[in-house]
């Protein structure tokens, strides 16, 4: 899915200070293409995904993904935008402790779909990403690791055009995290976009496309070598 992002700017207010986390921010996806930012903590990563997937909106700039202008669309429209296009892995996992990890999966769809189908689908992605085993147990008898499975396979459920990852390998161990790039790079070879971000310069040397965001600012960089994988 094709993005534009034309001068954007984000800025927090609090009760003591705001701050301005993203700054003047321009930048171009192809359809199809794989984005890896890098950047520090607390560098706007968070905010920027939050952005571009209209959970937040910018305070200057334009943000336009796959034709749809977020400033002119109203609430309705991006949020349904949202649930048919994009996929979120988000930083937290955002998992429901009360359900099961199938359970997990299929929840943002279950209120538009038939139980039966969607578990179907959810087993295939949850095969996809190694947790065949691991159906029916509860969050809190996962790794952490296992629990950044389960929200990867609950971002791919509504078959987005657009997959956004928020630290997607940031509590794995070298093995797992080999594990969840082969399953980004098989869905990317599907011709889903991606746009990672990362604290991990390692994980630079993955995608088409490296950005560092550092003080507000997105810079491109040169590709690094692959150092595993
Ligand atoms: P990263 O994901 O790179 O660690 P974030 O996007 O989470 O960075 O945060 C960037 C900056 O914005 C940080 O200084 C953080 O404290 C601040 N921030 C994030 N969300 C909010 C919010 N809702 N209100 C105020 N400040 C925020
Ligand atoms: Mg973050």
């Amino acid at each position: 899915m094709h993005m534009e992002l034309r001068n954007i700017h984000k800025t927090y207010e609090t009760n003591v200070d705001s701050i301005h986390v993203l700054r003047d921010i321009s930048c171009t996806v192809e359809n199809g293409e794989w984005l890896t930012i890098t950047g520090p903590s607390g560098s706007g990563k968070t905010t920027f995904l939050r952005c571009l997937s209209a959970i937040e909106l910018v305070d200057e700039g334009t943000v336009t993904v796959g034709g749809m202008s977020y400033e002119s669309a109203s609430d309705d429209e991006r949020r349904r935008f949202r649930r048919e296009n994009i996929g979120y892995i988000f930083q937290d996992f955002q998992l429901f402790d009360q359900f099961d990890v199938l359970t997990n999966v299929i929840i943002p769809q279950l209120p538009d779909h038939n139980r039966s189908e969607i578990e179907k689908r959810a087993k295939e992605l949850l095969n996809l990403v190694g947790l065949t085993e691991r159906l029916h147990h509860m969050p809190t008898q996962l790794s952490g690791g296992e629990k950044q499975r389960v929200a990867i396979a609950r971002a791919l459920m509504n078959n987005p055009q657009m997959l956004l990852c928020d630290e997607p390998t940031g509590s794995l161990d070298i093995e797992n995290r080999d594990q969840i790039i082969q399953a980004l790079q098989e869905i990317h070879a599907q011709g889903v976009t991606i746009i990672l971000v990362t604290h991990d310069p390692e994980l630079g040397a993955y995608g088409d496309t490296m950005y560092e965001l550092r003080a507000g600012h997105l810079t491109k960089k040169e590709m690094p070598e692959r150092k595993y994988g």
